[in-house]
């Protein structure tokens, strides 16, 4: 991978080079950290990059960090400008991914949340897809099991918590698949290893509510709103069975990395027709075009760097 010019590193923006921890740190050791993903997408037409909703990535950044006892002195709209600081003294001008990350900082040896010392980063880079069949994805339901909200939240990001997903996505990947969904401890469907899930049956949305163990993903909640606006649909949020899966109609992942990315095939069983289907279709359709700030009803969710 290029590593980035620059990060932004306690309280200022500096090379790359020079944002480094040591050995010791907390969240290096006991995964004591949080993060998010945040894209930023050029407008080919003005030649200008927008941020997707990074408001709302930074509100749950920050309520991830109160999660674990983190305390800064900041806000989506402070860490929103030190965001386009980094991509302008960056000089991108292309489409990126922006990794915030808080983390207890403190060098130290001691299993616990408080009286600890936090600090967070930012770095941003260029970024192209992260599933690559994203119009037709084969996946397969993991034989892991989905963290539960009483072991380590979903909900709060924490890097440590990824060492589930990681589990995840590389034994999908080494048994041919693009990804893996994964059940919740009483064999619900969860989500993907870094994307919430969406089903289509007989012409209702459905998705798992947040009391799933998933994470509340950004890209999720405007999927569910432009799918209720802009498709007429009914959204549901409900648990979902394993099997209906297997007879749905159309079955698609969301995230910021991932996008809309359409699932045509779970464990070799092909999905409704096999092929993505009209909801995917249309809802990737307007997903881009607003991302690039093409969509003057949706231009609140840019913000132009
Ligand atoms: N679930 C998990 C486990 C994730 O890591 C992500 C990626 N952040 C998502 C869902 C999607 O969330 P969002 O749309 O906010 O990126």
């Amino acid at each position: 991978m290029n590593l980035p010019e620059y990060a932004y590193f306690k309280g200022k923006i500096v090379p790359y080079a020079e944002a480094q921890v040591g050995v010791l740190t907390h969240a290096l050791n006991y995964g004591t950290g949080v993060f998010g993903g945040v894209r930023a997408y050029k407008n080919d037409e003005n030649g200008k990059l927008y941020l997707f909703r990074p408001y709302d990535h930074y509100r749950r950044f920050l309520s991830s960090t109160r999660i674990m006892l983190m305390e800064f002195d900041e806000t989506p709209e402070s860490m929103t400008q030190h965001t386009i600081d980094l991509i302008r003294k960056s000089g991108y001008s292309e489409d990126v991914y922006i990794r915030p990350l808080a983390f207890l900082s403190e060098e130290m040896i001691g299993v616990k949340l408080h009286d600890v010392e936090s600090e967070f980063s930012i770095v941003a880079l260029p970024f192209g897809k992260y599933v690559s069949n994203d119009t037709n994805a084969h996946v397969t339901i993991s034989s892991w099991r989905r963290l539960d909200d009483n072991v380590i939240p979903a909900r709060g990001k924490i890097s440590g918590a990824y060492a589930n997903s990681a589990f995840i996505k590389t034994d999908a990947v080494r048994s041919g698949f693009d990804e893996a969904l994964v059940l919740t401890q009483a064999g619900h469907l969860s989500e993907g290893s870094a994307e919430n899930i969406f089903m289509v049956r007989d012409g209702v949305l459905y998705t798992p509510a947040v009391y799933e163990n998933i994470l509340e993903g950004i890209t999720r909640r405007s999927v569910m709103e432009l799918a209720a606006a802009e498709l007429g649909m009914e959204v549901v949020e409900r648990p979902i069975d394993r099997t209906e899966i297997y007879i749905c109609d159309e079955l698609f992942m969301t995230g910021t990395a991932a996008q809309v990315t359409a699932i045509t095939k779970v464990d070799h069983r092909p999905v409704g027709t096999g092929m993505m289907g009209p909801v995917a279709s249309k809802l990737r359709e307007l997903f881009f075009d607003i991302v690039r700030a093409k969509n003057p009803k949706y231009a609140a969710w840019n913000v132009e760097v």
